[in-house]
């Protein structure tokens, strides 16, 4: 699941980016209107964390622009104050619900859950490939009745191939909507994270897990021989 952080206070953003990381979430984070709006429109997000102030356009604007422009996924509007104005005019611009500066990060994720709740209906339903099952509630994996404990990156990129079944998915793909943008390509993370999901999920059964040589991966059931 991937979500957009808009907000210009660094420190209120790297809080809730390392949130909402450990959550699983994949995180990007704007500090401008401007640049927010813009990574907005060019990748999908499954929800957005949107500050009211914020430097070259404000929330409001933000949200007015990008829901004219047929934005769908939920939108969380962030505000200092507390008054009652505020509230009425972000939910008036198409934002789903509002948070009052300072929170506590377990309201925010709450909130989050409940809008990724309404916007989508199979948000928490379990997943099923083959003989593998993946219940989003309680973040645990299971095949063929063994239990898969799973980090949260693990889940993250299991839930990745899981929705998208039978998909091509390329390494930059996957660094985008399971780590995020500022992801270091260098980095062999991704072939690590995958090499000990491989164990868990693949291990002594019907590997559903394939590599594509040159072109990324796939998750999906092949007859046997
Ligand atoms: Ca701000």
């Amino acid at each position: 699941m991937r979500i957009l952080v808009v907000e210009d206070e660094s420190k209120v953003a790297s809080f809730i980016k390392k949130g909402l990381t450990e959550e699983s979430y994949s995180v990007d984070v704007a500090s401008t209107g401007p640049d927010g709006e813009y990574l907005a429109q060019i990748n999908s997000y499954e929800l957005l964390v949107l500050d009211l102030m914020l430097p070259g356009k404000d929330g409001i604007e933000v949200c007015l622009s990008l829901r004219a422009g047929g934005f769908k996924a939920p939108i969380l509007m962030l505000t200092a104050k507390s008054a009652l104005q505020d509230k009425i005019t972000g939910l008036d611009s198409g934002a789903d619900d509002y948070l009052v500066k300072p929170f506590a990060f377990e309201e925010m994720l709450a909130r989050i859950r409940a809008l990724l709740r309404r916007g989508h209906v199979e948000g928490t339903a379990p997943l099923r490939v083959d003989d593998l099952l993946l219940d989003r509630v309680t973040r645990r994996g299971r095949r063929g009745g063994r239990e898969i404990p799973l980090t949260s990156r693990e889940y993250a990129l299991l839930e990745y191939f899981m929705r998208h079944v039978g998909q091509v998915l390329t390494r930059a793909m996957i660094a985008e909507n399971v780590w995020g943008l500022d992801f270091d390509s260098e980095s062999n993370v991704i072939e690590v994270t995958l090499s000990h999901l491989r164990n868990k999920v693949d291990r002594g059964a019907r590997p559903l897990i394939h590599t594509l040589r040159g072109f990324g991966y796939v998750m999906r059931v092949e007859d046997g021989p």
